[in-house]
């Protein structure tokens, strides 16, 4: 049996026609950038994130980096950035000539820590980034805390969590959220995709003033705003996906549910889920101590895997200018070599569930 780490093409084989309906009708209605198509997604994702303002925006990276700035973060600020992320969390602080700040993350969840939070904070510290981790929701009242005490703002990168919840709130529901459409991501698009979310209409304005040349009307420009829209076309395909979402999480949840049970069975140690979280899976992941090993295992075994993150973005050398050393992070560089990704999919079938779970349980 072969088990695919994520098939993107079996993915939307349920809703293919009425994708191809809802392309066709956006490649005939004569308007290719902004426009009514664009609207209603943004309405509708609004609505199912539990808030009031949806923007738009070309991809999670330009939602990230338009909201530091609608925020206020420029050069000379920090930004406190969870060391174990997607490097893009960190571009987008350094996009805006800030400085990422990281921290790194607690152990039973790899999500970002509070008190390392807390410790990292000086008179320069503008914003907390936090990022809802594989879908797992950052512990979001904690960080209010710490950020209530300085002054500071939150951001929250939701890039992998469209749907996850914080002691019942949505992501995006309890102040601003951005989010990727990148093809993998729970919700994707055909193609690049992002969204701000928010309940604060100044920085809703702000960021739907930055993301199209700093306009509201044509040829009258506020600001030093960049071309960064979201595509209609993706737009449309993304309404119709908006839809089915909740299923797709519901059955990413089942996945989890009988990966965890059986693993739990055989003394493996499954992702812990604190209470208070409601995650979507965007990723199932594991440690491993001989994980190179042991995914070349389950790779002849015929099962994708995929290593979420191999190289911390400190140890990168597009970060190289920052001057951190290999030891700094110790938890994130140990996470980085020992963690690693099981198939997950919506569409992955009981019998390939059934398969991964007695190769991991045979191969470890
Ligand atoms: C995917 C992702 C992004 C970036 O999204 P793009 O649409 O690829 O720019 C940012 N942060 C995290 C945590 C992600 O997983």
């Amino acid at each position: 049996m072969k088990v695919p780490f994520l098939d993107l093409k079996a993915a939307v084989a349920d809703i293919a026609p009425a994708i191809e309906t809802a392309l066709l009708q956006a490649a005939r209605s004569g308007q290719y950038v902004m426009g009514p198509e664009l609207e209603r997604f943004e309405t509708e994702f609004a609505a199912y994130c539990e808030a009031k303002h949806c923007q738009g925006v070309a991809n999670g990276l330009d939602a990230l980096r338009l909201g530091l700035e609608a925020m206020g973060v420029g050069a000379g600020d920090e930004v406190i950035v969870p060391a174990n992320t997607y490097i893009a969390t960190w571009l987008a602080v350094s996009q805006c000539g800030a400085i990422p700040v990281p921290v790194d993350p607690i152990e039973a969840t790899h999500n970002i820590d509070p008190d390392a939070v807390a410790e990292a904070i000086t008179p320069k510290t503008k914003v907390i980034l936090a990022v809802h981790l594989y879908g797992q929701p950052a512990d979001l009242d904690a960080l209010r805390v710490v950020a209530d005490q300085h002054g500071l703002q939150i951001l929250e990168d939701a890039a992998q969590a469209h749907g996850a919840r914080y002691k019942s709130d949505r992501m995006g529901a309890r102040g601003t959220a951005t989010f990727s459409f990148y093809p993998s991501k729970n919700l994707g698009a055909l193609g690049d995709g992002g969204a701000l979310v928010t309940n604060d209409p100044d920085i809703a304005h702000q960021v739907g003033l930055l993301r199209n040349y700093g306009s509201e009307i044509k040829y009258v420009h506020e600001i030093k705003g960049l071309n960064s829209r979201l595509d209609p076309l993706q737009a449309a395909v993304l309404s119709v996906k908006l839809q089915v979402l909740d299923d797709w999480n519901t059955r990413r949840r089942a996945i989890a549910q009988r990966y965890s049970a059986a693993f739990s069975k055989a003394g493996l140690m499954p992702p812990f889920v604190p209470e208070w979280a409601e995650p979507v899976w965007h990723l199932y992941v594991l440690r491993h101590d001989d994980r190179d090993r042991f995914q070349k295992r389950l790779q002849d075994a015929g099962i994708a895997t995929v290593i979420h993150y191999p190289i911390p973005p400190h140890l990168q050398n597009a970060y190289a200018d920052l001057g951190y050393e290999a030891g700094r992070f110790p938890l994130t560089e140990t996470l980085a070599r020992e963690v690693i990704s099981l198939p997950m999919c919506h569409a992955q079938t009981d019998e390939q569930t059934e398969y991964v779970i007695d190769r991991v349980l045979k191969l470890l």
